[in-house]
């Protein structure tokens, strides 16, 4: 008689509020085209649940104060 046991590596990603609010802290300037453009991107992908990609739009978001763009 063997048993099996089932390994699975998916695991589901559940990450703190606090964290992500940490990873989506940023401030859109007023006026600036690419700024508006990524903040409504980073609330439609925070609104689906993709926590990295929302978390891109917001890095580039911060870009702004460093001259990206
Ligand atoms: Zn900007």
């Amino acid at each position: 008689m063997t048993m099996r046991h089932k390994a699975t590596q998916e695991q589901p990603v559940d990450l703190p509020v606090g964290f992500n609010a940490l990873l989506l802290d940023c401030a859109p300037v007023p006026g600036c085209a690419t700024c508006r453009t990524e903040w409504r991107n980073l609330k439609t992908a925070e609104g689906a649940g993709e926590i990295w990609q929302a978390a891109d739009h917001a890095t580039k978001i911060r870009d702004h104060a460093s001259g990206c763009h």
